[in-house]
């Protein structure tokens, strides 16, 4: 018998017949002699629904009076599943009560629609488990200090999930979700991705950085930190499929002392399209230019990603680095009045038809060569790298953007992912 999390998303929770479902699933577990304690999503398309509404009577207005609200607003979605997976847990002849996060109480930090769990309070949840009931605490959301609700920012659920498991020192959090595990590569674009069995956290949080949404990033930083064994499985199989063979689908995310890990140097395939690039040319090459433009990049509040400066000639170098494609036009925009003037650099140009494409793998930390291998790859594709930038388990290339799946593909082919580890 193990104290168990299970986490449901909204697709998972989207009508009475789907809850109704996690309710048999719920219940097979508690009666398998497990405490479980759940943690629902709201019913697909609630939470754009109700800021939708908001939207319409006051068009994303910005300040902590309005975010209040909007806290207030969006937790509603999860408060309304969590009840209803407590009556159908309930008429499946189980006992079981659902709390709000203010209930728990769950504490966040006062940042309104982004706030940071600070502590859980596991005394009320622990006394019910004692008493034979599931209990259900609503994802996505907390208290402030102040006893002001607050939410946990989009996808926030799986925090609220995992978070709670740490605080329980649960024996594993299981996130039910509508893909069935974490991919070698998206399948929409290699069709022999596989699954992996296991993955370790490090690997998890590149992959989720750089676009692979199974998991809000925060839930993985979260499980890292607190050390929860961390299951994503698909809640689309039968709600009465042999428990140990559920126990054991999916992905289970692990940590690098785990023996049971899979021995691929190179694990997986991320890539984004959220990119854009944009450099800085005839820049002066003297003490402080990175700084000054970095700095007035940053003090406008935009975050940059891969950054490279060239050797310069004639005095003079490029500097280029990228932002997030939506941010593209106000940094080029802050850069030529802002900067471009002080700085006596001669343009600013930039590209947003660019992709990232990253390989990403523990085993990278043990093994050399495997960047310049990437290289090879994509040269014999005959596609021009533009940016490079690499971390221990990571490297990552900015190439042009109509090459992505080319080099998504070419490179999980070389690095053999399409074939199980021996
Ligand atoms: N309901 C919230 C959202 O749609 C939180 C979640 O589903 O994780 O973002
Ligand atoms: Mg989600």
């Amino acid at each position: 018998m193990a104290l168990i999390v299970h986490k449901y998303g909204g697709t998972s929770m989207g009508s009475t017949e789907r809850i109704r479902n996690v309710a048999k699933r719920v219940a097979k577990w508690a009666r398998a002699g497990h405490q479980m304690v759940v943690v629902p999503s709201a019913m697909s398309g609630e939470t754009n629904r109700l800021l939708g509404l908001a939207k319409d009577l006051a068009p994303a207005k910005p300040g902590d009076a309005y975010s209040r609200e909007l806290d207030m607003l969006a937790a509603t979605g999860e408060q309304a599943s969590s009840a209803l997976l407590a009556i159908a847990l309930q008429a499946e002849g189980m006992q079981s009560v659902s709390y709000a996060g203010w209930q728990v109480p769950i504490r966040t930090n006062n940042a309104y629609t982004k706030a940071r769990i600070e502590s859980i309070d596991d005394v009320r949840v622990r006394a019910d488990l004692a008493h034979g009931k599931v209990v259900i605490v609503t994802g996505f959301q907390g208290v402030d200090d102040q006893g002001n609700i607050t939410t946990l920012g989009r996808g926030g659920s799986d925090t609220s999930a995992v978070a709670v498991a740490a605080a329980m020192k649960a024996a594993e959090c299981m996130i039910y979700t509508d893909v069935d595990g974490v991919y070698t590569t998206d399948p929409r674009v290699v069709a022999d991705a596989r699954r992996l069995t296991t993955v370790s956290f490090e690997e998890m949080l590149e992959m989720a950085s750089m676009g692979s949404k199974v998991l809000q990033i925060r839930s993985v930083e979260f499980a890292g930190k607190y050390r929860v064994p961390l299951r994503v499985l698909s809640s689309f199989t039968e709600w009465d499929i042999d428990i140990n063979e559920e126990a054991k689908s999916g992905t289970l995310i692990t940590f690098e002392e785990d023996e049971k890990m899979e021995q691929a140097v190179v694990s997986g395939i991320a890539f984004n399209r959220d990119e854009a690039k944009i450099s800085v040319m005839g820049v002066p090459d003297k003490p402080g230019i990175a700084a000054q433009i970095l700095g007035a990049v940053a003090d406008a509040n935009i975050e940059v990603d891969m950054i490279i400066q060239n050797l310069s000639k004639d005095g003079k170098t490029d500097f280029s680095f990228t932002v997030n494609r939506g941010e593209y036009a106000k940094t080029v925009d802050m850069l030529k009045t802002k900067v471009l003037p002080s700085l006596g650099a001669e343009e600013v140009v930039g590209d947003t038809k660019i992709c990232k494409v990253s390989i990403v793998g523990i085993g990278m930390r043990s093994h050399v060569g495997i960047a310049s291998r990437m290289f090879r790859v994509l040269s014999e594709e005959g596609i021009n790298i533009q940016m490079i930038s690499t971390s221990e388990i990571k490297t990552s290339v900015v190439i042009d953007e109509k090459y992505m799946e080319l080099a998504v593909r070419a490179l999980h082919k070389a690095f053999d992912l399409d074939q199980p580890p021996s």
